[in-house]
């Protein structure tokens, strides 16, 4: 069992979702108390799969967590981009050991409910963090020495510093950044993980297989040691539901993907039932801390999912987040400037290059051949260099 630090107020952490858990655990693991509180009534992610670059690997071997991750996960063979109405190959990236003598650590795919599950059982076995639920944070105040929060019962807490993993739609963002609602992108992503044995064999891969359309993207992968397979859906439309759960309306689907290839249209057929994310970004800024309360995850720097890297930038934060109190214990405002200071430039290019990302997997005309021409017969070592900012980092 961990050994608190001594100090004996705790951190305060709004939000128990991938972000909230996995800062909870790497501030637990560096001998902090962490209170996590969580508005809905369990700790629970949904059914959907997730991508996890190198660079979060490095950081969950400097939190111990990097195995567990890898248990249940699925290391596919490559990333390969294919033409939605010609089935041409437009580029593959191998992911086998080139790849990992390259970046040092494995491209994995898994699923959300699995990602969630490894820090909520690293937070359930540290007997430095409460994990609490049904608590939404409503308020908070910093009074210079400490932080006290307003939960939705109209009870307080009082803790040594605050930290915002409350999402996209942030109430602690508002009140420290205050830039309004998130952008939306007018993308909307519909999602469903099929059993292994419900894909018929012929469309079924191994890789990480992205149908590059006019206007629309669909990406498949399996999950879960190949005992499930996923499947996203992106198309341009005007609808805007907020959350990330509604249920899809079918016929706008296919009426968004007509002409395209069997393969694709046979695979959305296999589909009953979609559940739909409108997507949302916000511009990058890199004021997000202030005083005793900070921001991680979305609620700091929320980005379109083109590079599949938000989940891995909320556990690169958590990791920096930590490395930096622990630095100065004794002077929490500074380790939070600290911890922004190093991640703000890094995340604000990862919310930027994901919206060019996904103009270039929506191309049509003109566009998609010169994203052809870009990006076809790029050797290996080509596909690496230009990918070496992101899976380098942290
Ligand atoms: C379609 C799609 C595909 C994606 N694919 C990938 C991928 O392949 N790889 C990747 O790395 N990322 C991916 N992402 C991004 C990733 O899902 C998010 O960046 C990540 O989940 C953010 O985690 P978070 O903890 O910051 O926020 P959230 O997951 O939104 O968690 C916020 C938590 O806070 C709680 N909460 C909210 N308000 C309050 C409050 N006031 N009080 C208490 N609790 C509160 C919520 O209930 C929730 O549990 C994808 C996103 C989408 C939409």
């Amino acid at each position: 069992m961990a050994k608190s630090n001594g100090q004996d107020l705790p951190f305060l952490v709004a939000g128990g979702g991938i972000g909230g858990l996995v800062s909870a655990y790497a501030l637990a693991s560096k001998g902090f108390l962490v209170r996590v509180f969580e508005q809905a009534p369990e700790f629970k992610e949904l059914g959907a799969g997730i991508q996890l670059g190198p660079n979060v690997f490095r950081a969950l071997e400097r939190i111990g967590l990097k195995a567990d991750m890898l248990e249940e996960a699925w290391v596919p063979g490559k990333l390969q981009m294919r033409d939605a109405l010609t089935a041409e190959e437009v580029t593959t990236v191998p992911l086998g050991e080139p790849f990992r003598a390259r970046f040092k650590q494995p491209y994995a795919v898994t699923h959300r409910a699995d990602i969630h599950g490894v820090y909520l059982r690293a937070c359930q076995g540290s007997n430095l963090i409460s994990l609490e639920n049904s608590r939404r944070v409503d308020d908070f105040v910093d009074h210079g020495d400490s932080v006290s929060i307003r939960l939705d019962n109209g009870e307080e807490a009082r803790g040594r510093a605050l930290i915002g993993c409350d999402g996209m739609w942030s109430k602690v963002r508002e009140k420290v950044v205050g830039d309004g609602k998130p952008r939306v992108s007018g993308h909307i992503a519909y999602r469903a993980v099929l059993r292994r044995e419900d894909v018929p064999d012929d469309l079924w891969s191994p890789d990480v297989i992205l149908w590059a359309g006019p206007k629309t993207h669909f990406v498949h992968y399996p999950l879960r040691r190949g005992t499930l397979y996923n499947l996203v859906a992106v198309f341009h439309s005007d609808r805007y539901v907020e959350g990330w759960n509604a249920e899809g309306a079918k016929d706008e689907l296919f009426a968004r993907f007509a002409g395209q290839r069997p393969e694709v249209l046979r695979l959305l057929e296999r589909i009953e039932t979609w559940r739909m994310w409108v997507l949302c970004d916000r511009e990058p800024v890199k004021d997000w801390s202030q005083g005793r309360v900070t921001l991680l995850g979305d609620a700091a720097h929320p980005m379109l999912q083109y590079l599949a890297q938000g989940a891995c930038m909320a556990t690169e934060d958590a990791v920096c987040l930590a490395e930096k109190v622990a630095a100065t214990p004794d002077d929490v405002p500074a380790a939070f400037k600290a911890y922004q200071q190093q991640r703000y430039l890094r995340t604000g290019r990862v919310q930027i290059m994901a919206r060019v990302y996904g103009e270039f997997y929506h191309a049509r005309g003109v566009a998609a051949e010169l994203r052809y021409m870009a990006l076809h017969g790029r050797t290996a070592e080509q596909s690496y260099d230009g990918m070496a900012w992101l899976y380098d980092g942290m």
